[in-house]
């Protein structure tokens, strides 16, 4: 039986390196153009799954992770386009909202659709352009066998927000905010290739704390998190014949 093929786009090393190390994987050659940032890991996984793993890569000027929507499409579109997977996943880390009950280090599975909360373009059209919503594939029994929180995913280009991004955020019911996924889930749909997104919680983003400072504090515990939640979803796609 031919090998499914999934492919996991992270955005820093260090959100990959639990996963990398776990499964053994070795780098390989570049794909399509050697001048790219990404990196690129290619494995099997289980009996059923042929994996490949990407990172955003670094930044050569400003010497850190390539983060945001710009390199992760970049990366998406190399990867989805060149890989032909049968699922895409993006896993990182994001901020969580206590009020709505998040705990750091949390593992969210996207649901409904990827939304964007920095494009705000007030015409008629152009508003919902700006937003996105490119479908989460849904996979049932996924969330409750792994043990995952379901919710949107709101992307935008900052770390930080404005009181304009928190409405926004608000008004896309967004569960968490990171700043890849609608970028890929817009590449993802393009090629129709279905896509889930696991994020894990580092911050919270209704904290006195600034997001940066609780990010790198908890970055080791979340990424820990992530690693067991990533492993759980390829065991579980291991198991499945269709997804
Ligand atoms: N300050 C960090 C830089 C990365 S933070 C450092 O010095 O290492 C942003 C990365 O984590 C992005 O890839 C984003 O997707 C994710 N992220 C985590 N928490 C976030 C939040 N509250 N808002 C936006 N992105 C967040």
């Amino acid at each position: 039986m031919p090998k499914k093929k999934i492919a996991l786009i992270f955005a820093m090393k260090q959100e990959a390196e639990p996963v990398l190390m776990m499964l053994g994987l070795r780098e390989r050659e570049k794909l399509l153009d050697p001048r790219i940032p990404m990196q690129f890991y290619e494995g099997k996984f289980g009996q059923n799954l042929e994996i490949l793993i990407s990172i955003n890569g670094r930044d050569e000027r400003f010497g850190v992770d390539s983060i945001g929507t710009e390199p992760a499409v970049l990366n998406s579109f190399v990867v989805l386009s060149y890989f032909k997977p049968a699922l895409c996943i993006n896993a990182g880390t994001a901020g969580g909202f206590r009020s709505q009950g998040a705990r750091i280090g949390d593992v969210y599975l996207s649901s409904g659709t990827f939304k964007f909360h920095d494009r705000r373009i007030p015409i008629p059209g152009w508003d919902a352009y700006g937003v996105g919503s490119y479908p989460a594939l849904f996979i049932p029994g996924l969330a409750e066998a792994i043990g995952l929180k379901t919710g949107i995913i709101s992307t935008g280009n900052s770390l930080d927000f404005t009181d304009r991004d928190l409405e926004m955020i608000q008004s896309n019911q967004g569960a968490v905010k990171e700043m890849e996924a609608a970028g890929i889930a817009w590449v993802a749909s393009t090629l129709g290739v279905p896509l889930i997104a696991l994020k894990s919680v580092t911050d919270f983003v209704d904290h006195h704390e600034l997001a940066q400072d609780q990010f790198l504090k908890n970055l080791s515990l979340a990424t820990h998190t992530l690693r067991d939640k990533v492993m759980g979803v390829l065991r579980f796609l291991d198991a499945q014949s269709e997804f």
